[in-house]
């Protein structure tokens, strides 16, 4: 089955108002003829800023993170309510940073995912080992695992909302990739665990981003593998000429 491939930019804590117009515009004009499909997420404070420079262009909008309630006391959160108003088409949840600097846990998680859908998002769901956890030979039970959480109570007509990060922990930001062998098997445990749950054709439908360390020079060597369906890239997504080399990986 063909699925079309999808290169998401994860900007972090990264750039000024000024900045991030500066590069949504750039990757608008260097992405224009792009053949995949397309997503920035900037921090929450840039997306008024990026959200009418990417209307009606190839690249989607969306967010970092959500507040896994609507609204309420809950200082220093934001609601889906308040992407929504601003146009977040997307919003990626259970980020490696958000598991392990923020002790964000499966059923945190999972709350958020169903919230997000429930207000219409698409929602790519990561998941990944830490090095401990590879080393000790159960990083596809981990990553099993936190799918099967993270997809806990999901409606079976929601999931085509749904896109799954493969990231291992210990490839994000350190320059480390997964081969794309190791990669692609764990793409292939991800993909039966969705089928178990959903039905084999759900499972083939699945878009499954791989990300850590995702560059020019090795993003189409990890795309060939068949069950590796894109990348969601953190620190080359920062510039247009690192980000678009990706985005245009041949
Ligand atoms: C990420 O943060 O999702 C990521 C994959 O980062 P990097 O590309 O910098 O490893």
């Amino acid at each position: 089955m063909s699925r079309p491939y999808y290169i998401a930019g994860n900007w972090k804590m990264h750039k000024t108002r000024a900045e991030a117009a500066e590069l949504a515009r750039a990757l608008v004009e260097g992405l224009k003829d792009g053949k995949h499909r397309y997503l920035v997420a900037p921090g929450f404070t840039l997306i008024e800023t990026v959200a009418p420079i990417l209307k009606g262009t190839n690249i989607r909008l969306g967010a970092q993170n959500c507040a896994p309630e609507e609204q309420g006391a809950h200082t220093g959160e934001v609601s889906v309510l308040q992407l929504k108003e601003l146009g977040v088409q997307t919003i990626i949840l259970g980020h490696s940073e958000r598991r392990h600097v923020y002790s964000e846990d499966d059923a945190l998680i999972n709350r958020k995912v169903k919230l997000a859908l429930a207000h219409g998002f698409e929602v790519i769901l990561c998941v990944g080992e830490q090095l401990h956890e590879r080393e000790g030979g159960i990083a596809e039970g981990i990553c099993e695992g936190q799918t099967t959480k993270g997809l806990d109570g999901v409606a079976p007509g929601d999931l085509e909302r749904v896109v799954i990060a493969y990231e291992p922990v210990w490839a994000i930001g350190t320059g480390k990739t997964a081969t794309p062998e190791d990669a692609d098997a764990i793409h292939a445990s991800i993909r039966r665990v969705v089928g178990k749950l959903y039905g084999e054709a759900a499972g083939e439908r699945m878009i499954i981003q791989y990300g850590g360390s995702v560059k020019g020079d090795n993003a189409a060597r990890l795309m060939a593998k068949a069950n590796i369906d894109g990348a969601l890239v953190g620190g080359a997504s920062l510039k247009a000429e690192t980000f678009a080399p990706i985005a245009k990986f041949a």
